[in-house]
């Protein structure tokens, strides 16, 4: 939508420029050849003009529209930029979630997706978080002897749900926060 309404403001604009231009050269025009301005519009209505003014014009449509083009490769370049920057701020290792309620240490990693655009986790591990180091659970439960997390039986796929909606969330309002920021 953005995309569709930039081009069309562009189109807007280099239409825009190429009438200003037209006028300026056709008042140009009249004051080297002393014809009333009048006349020269009537004759660029009927295109009675010498050849070197058509080519002139071409040549000035020619180098408009490069112009146009290149300033709006441009900005897509930035937009470029700034996905590879917001990836960037995404995608690590070495992220932690804790449940402190539950005790439970979640260690997973953040990748982004070409495909739909968007963050995802994998590499997901569980730690119960009642031991020094946290020990790492197998099954969705504690291995230790007597933990309360014992017999806790998480669900590793609703926990990777969870974090993967909230990295999803963040990743929405990260365009918003840029936006305040500048
Ligand atoms: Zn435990």
């Amino acid at each position: 939508m953005k995309k569709v309404l930039l081009d069309s403001i562009s189109q807007v604009i280099s239409a825009g420029i190429l009438v200003i231009l037209g006028f300026i050269s056709m008042f140009t025009y009249s004051q080297i050849t002393d014809k009333p301005f009048k006349t020269v519009f009537k004759d660029s209505i009927t295109f009675q003009f010498p050849t070197y003014v058509i080519i002139l014009i071409i040549l000035g449509f020619i180098l408009i529209t490069s112009v146009v083009s290149y300033l709006r490769s441009n900005s897509v370049s930035s937009e470029v930029k700034y996905l590879k920057r917001k990836i960037k701020a995404f995608t690590s290792d070495d992220y932690r979630f804790t449940y402190n309620d539950i005790g439970l240490l979640c260690r997973y990693s953040v990748s982004y997706n070409n495909y739909t655009g968007k963050p995802f986790i994998h590499n997901l591990k569980l730690y119960c978080n009642k031991h020094t180091p946290p020990m790492e659970m197998f099954d969705g439960d504690c291995n230790v002897n007597r933990c309360d997390n014992r017999n806790a039986d998480i669900n590793e796929f609703s926990v990777q749900r969870h974090l993967e909606s909230d990295i999803i969330h963040r990743w929405e309002e990260y365009d918003k926060k840029q936006k305040k920021g500048s």
